[in-house]
């Protein structure tokens, strides 16, 4: 009886068959997503980005290294570098030795820090950068970990000393948009995102849009993400910055936001969270194979009763979830529901899970959203396996698929202004990009 009635074949229409699949791998995926702490990052190479970003030097040792990868002071401006390919069955001794470094020097080098030993597992293809002094003595070396980290060793008066060095990648900020006719995954390709990227859009918007049931043909998003760069090639992409999506004739927009604490989340224009305090769908379903009704006929008792939960289809042994934080008030066998989970979250709601074919959890337990607490199963009054789910306000029985879900954690009163000013800037960001975007389309 909801007011949106949407059959299968409605989702077969608008997810063609293959989509379906790339549909639901996405559920599964942006469900996975939304339990892992936020990394604010799409793919692997942004996300060691982050964590590379963290690690950097103060600014002014960052301009030096970016300055110039030859000169890293006064003393080393008058060394002649070379380049040494590391070859089969070359050892750091050999490469430097028939460089006329005594095997003494290659061994003070390597046993000066702990960071210098990885100089003796260089391997084949790997090259290292020497510098040497007027004399021929060796007073510098570089070895290259990865694109972006580099291991420095100077030689100084009281030793040699090891610098490792962690490139920032140059960013800049990308726009794009698409009309959805198929799915969230397709259009977001035919605009040129990454997978990552289109991950995080998901991960933004999946606690206001569920990406299989919600969205329709014709649907609109627009983004703003961080493309990364080293010597002006494109390496990667970032965090999405901001993001707006018309669902359905709804307007939701989310500003990225790092609050003095660290944390990074998105939040509206508002200031609200994202996030919500209970995951939509509690299993990676398949399908939903009966809605929330109040007055159905039912299926194995041929009676008219009130469906009030929401069935989804599922192999037995699908891991359920709890919808989000709280307490577990029972966990065990009752009647019709076979063996049951409900879990209290606090004094407002309460979520139930039934049929399940084993408890991961006991009575009593506290679990964190996203935790497994159960598996499908077809235990009590179902004719196959499935998770009847039920989500209740204040004890009465609401449409887990429609309830408004109450909001994370709000941004803090102090930070609000701060906030206000830079989703400002971002808002106008994106309408500037916006208009060059419609005027580079209307002029090809
Ligand atoms: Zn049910």
């Amino acid at each position: 009886m909801g007011a949106h009635p949407r059959p299968l074949s409605f989702l077969l229409r608008h997810f063609p068959r293959g989509h379906l699949t790339a549909g639901a791998a996405l559920a599964a995926l942006v469900t996975f997503a939304l339990i892992l702490p936020e990394s604010g990052a799409s793919s692997g190479e942004a996300e060691r980005n982050v964590r590379a970003s963290l690690e950097l030097p103060p600014p002014e040792e960052r301009t030096r290294q970016a300055g110039s990868e030859k000169s890293a002071g006064q003393e080393e401006a008058r060394l002649e570098w070379k380049e040494l390919e590391v070859r089969s069955g070359d050892t750091l001794a050999r490469l430097l030795g028939a460089q006329g470094v005594p095997a003494g020097e290659v061994h003070r080098l390597v046993t000066a820090d702990e960071r210098l030993k990885k100089l003796a597992r260089i391997r084949p293809g790997e090259t290292l950068r020497i510098g040497l002094d007027e004399q021929g003595t060796l007073q510098a070396l570089e070895y290259r970990l990865s694109r972006v980290e580099a291991l420095h060793a100077n030689k100084t008066e009281g030793g040699w000393q090891a610098r490792e060095e962690v490139r920032e990648y140059e960013r800049q900020l990308r726009y794009t948009r698409a009309t959805i006719d198929d799915s969230l995954f397709m259009a977001g390709q035919r605009a040129g995102m990454s997978t990552g990227t289109i991950m995080q859009l998901a991960r933004i918007f999946g606690w206001d849009i569920d990406f299989i049931m919600d969205i329709r043909k014709g649907d609109e998003f627009q983004v703003l993400y961080e493309e990364l760069f080293l010597d002006g090639e494109k390496v990667g992409e970032g965090n999405i910055v901001t993001a707006e999506f018309h669902n359905r004739g709804r307007e939701i927009a989310a500003f990225r936001y790092e609050l003095s604490s660290g944390d990074v989340d998105y939040f509206d224009f508002e200031g609200n969270s994202m996030r919500r305090e209970f995951i939509r769908n509690p299993v990676d379903f398949t399908r939903i194979s009966s809605r929330f009704n109040p007055n159905r006929r039912h299926p194995v008792l041929n009676t008219m009763r009130a469906h009030r939960g929401v069935d989804y289809a599922a192999p037995t042994g699908t891991p359920v979830r709890a919808a989000g934080d709280g307490r577990v008030e029972y966990a065990g066998r009752r009647g019709g529901y076979g063996n049951v989970v409900i879990i209290r979250h606090g004094q407002k709601y309460s979520t139930l899970y039934a049929h399940l074919n084993r408890f991961h959890v006991r009575t009593g337990a506290r679990v964190r959203q996203g935790q497994t607490i159960g598996t499908v199963g077809m235990t009590g009054m179902a004719t196959g396996p499935h998770l009847h789910y039920e989500f209740r306000v204040n004890g009465q029985h609401r449409d887990p698929l429609r309830v408004e879900l109450p909001q994370a954690d709000a941004l803090p009163r102090e930070e609000r202004r701060n906030f206000l000013v830079q989703a400002n800037r971002l808002r106008n960001r994106m309408a500037l990009h916006r208009e060059a975007f419609t005027l580079a389309q209307n002029t090809e």
